[in-house]
């Protein structure tokens, strides 16, 4: 399907009869390291990649939301801002219902507005096109009521992480509203999950790309797997009397295994919390010293952490993160997200990238007979206005 505006505007005209009066996006993301420590007070640190949902729109003068997606063309989804907004069908026009209603509790005076959607962030692929489409719809609305600019980035972060908890059921942390509201071009973000502070890093090293791979796996075992770490790590801190695994150390975890106070499960998961909130720092000062190798090799110790200590990894992405290990060109690779499918991501030469791209597919199709996506990305700008 064509992306240019051009043809994103003859859509809007056909579905609304009408032209659009403006355009907004907002971003997919990757996290590059830091994973499995958000809901343990750690740091995580996410690019906004360069996958994005779009959405043009104009105002109405009436107090009617009509939303149409081209991911979804036959669901079409309205809004009475008069009132009360619940969940229901279609199920994606849920993420933007809680947006508009969050907006509203803000104390946002939004005006009815014609809203068309348009994205190339995978569906449920792991790279966050919900919170792109979240950030984007908060946008458009903005926009739409001349309102642009009243909400800080962290306001409107929240207010999305609230539709996704409360309107679709999904309980995520910030971290993928806050990268996309807030994600900076030429930037990883460091962001403290203990107080939400967040820091601007510089990733932009002009020969380098961020390749993604996506085994477009979900393993059966994601949900009640996800619910089961988060538990031994919660399980691991009371034992330890810490507030969460941040305020734990290496010699403490090790203390406490060998006294017997934690078990040999909830060691493995605290050591690899622990390791990683270390990692996380350490890979925000390599790229601070523009040290790229020494950032490639923290990825893959947080990869083989996250594989033998936590226990989220899968075939799939471990024959991926190998593939990328013995490939000229690769500076680091792990997998990204919660685990057990979605993406693997990789630091690569630029040069490169089209080869080692091309040697990620073809390895994993030889191993497993089925494709595997990879496009590559640089940090890109978080939400903005198009046009
Ligand atoms: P992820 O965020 O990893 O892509 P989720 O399951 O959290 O996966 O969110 C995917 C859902 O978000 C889709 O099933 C759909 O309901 C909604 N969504 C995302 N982008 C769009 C879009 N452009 N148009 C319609 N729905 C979308
Ligand atoms: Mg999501």
């Amino acid at each position: 399907m064509n992306w240019d505006m051009k043809s994103l505007r003859s859509r809007f005209e056909t579905v609304f009869g009408a032209s659009p009066t403006g355009a907004v996006r907002a971003p997919g993301r990757v996290n590059l390291i830091g994973e499995h420590t958000d809901y343990n007070g750690g740091f995580v640190l996410p690019i906004a990649i360069e996958r994005e949902v779009r959405a043009l729109f104009r105002a109405r003068d009436d107090r009617t939301v009509n939303m149409v997606s081209g991911q979804s063309p036959n669901e079409r989804a309205k809004v009475d801002l008069d009132l009360t907004i619940s969940p229901g069908l279609p199920k994606w026009a849920n993420y933007c219902k809680g947006v508009i209603a969050g907006l509203i509790e803000e104390g946002v005076a939004l005006g009815g507005a014609d809203v068309y959607f348009e994205g190339n962030v995978p569906l449920g692929g792991g790279l966050s096109s919900s919170a792109a489409l979240e950030v984007a719809t908060g946008m458009a609305m903005l926009s739409a009521s001349g309102m642009s600019g009243s909400v800080p980035g962290p306001t409107l972060a929240r207010i999305c992480q609230k539709a996704e908890n409360e309107y679709a059921g999904a309980p995520c942390g910030i971290m993928d509203q806050a990268i996309s509201a807030m994600g900076k071009a030429g930037h990883a973000m460091l962001m403290d999950c203990r107080d939400g502070s967040l820091k601007q890093i510089p990733f932009n090293k002009p020969d380098l790309v961020v390749l993604v791979a996506d085994t477009q796996v979900k393993h059966g075992i994601a949900d009640g797997g996800y619910a089961a770490r988060r538990e031994q790590c919660f399980s691991a801190a009371r034992k330890m009397n810490v507030s969460s695994l941040r305020d734990a150390d290496e010699a403490s975890i090790e203390l406490s295994h060998g006294n017997g106070l934690i078990d040999d499960v909830e060691f493995m998961r605290a050591r690899h919390v622990v390791g990683e909130v270390h990692r996380t720092l350490e890979a925000c000062a390599a790229l601070q010293s523009g040290d790229y190798r020494q950032f490639g090799r923290l990825m893959y110790a947080s990869h083989y952490s996250l594989r033998d200590d936590y226990q989220v990894s899968c075939e799939e992405l471990d024959e991926l993160v190998r593939i990328a290990s013995v490939t000229k060109g690769v500076y680091g690779a792990r997998m990204t997200g919660g685990g057990f499918g979605g993406c693997a991501i990789a630091l690569v030469d630029a040069e490169l990238a089209d080869s080692i791209a091309q040697a990620l597919a073809e390895g994993f199709f030889g191993k497993f007979g089925r494709r595997c996506p990879v496009f590559a990305t640089h940090a890109t700008a978080g939400a903005g206005v198009l046009e």
